[in-house]
């Protein structure tokens, strides 16, 4: 049940960075305003979320990345990506992740 949950929950989530970005090629000047209003301080918030966890603790280990045997180093992977997105990568468009082949998006298996 958790893996099924797990992939409609990326799914859902692929969807929804699809949408965003189709919003963002093909939307009207006052739609696109209006979605930037709503989702910009969504997804800033999100990064902050998901940063805040993987904020180093007082070794410099992120406490999500490292498990009891292997701590991690910061930056985790986390930081960088957020560093190459938000800020090497500055604010021009680039192909996202998902429209990358390393990561299909199966479709999620039907409930039993
Ligand atoms: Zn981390």
């Amino acid at each position: 049940m958790d893996e099924i949950l797990g992939q409609v929950l990326r799914k859902a989530v692929w969807e929804r960075l699809d949408l965003l970005s189709e919003l963002a090629h093909r939307a009207d000047a006052p739609s696109l305003l209006s979605v930037a209003r709503s989702e910009i301080p969504r997804l800033t918030e999100g990064w902050r979320t998901l940063l805040a966890a993987h904020e180093p603790d007082s070794r410099d280990h992120c406490p999500e990345c490292s498990t009891r045997w292997r701590p991690q180093k910061a930056p985790c992977s986390v930081w960088r990506s957020a560093y190459e997105h938000l800020v090497a990568g500055g604010l021009a468009p680039r192909p996202g992740r998902h429209q990358r082949p390393a990561h299909p998006v199966r479709a999620a298996a039907p409930v039993p």
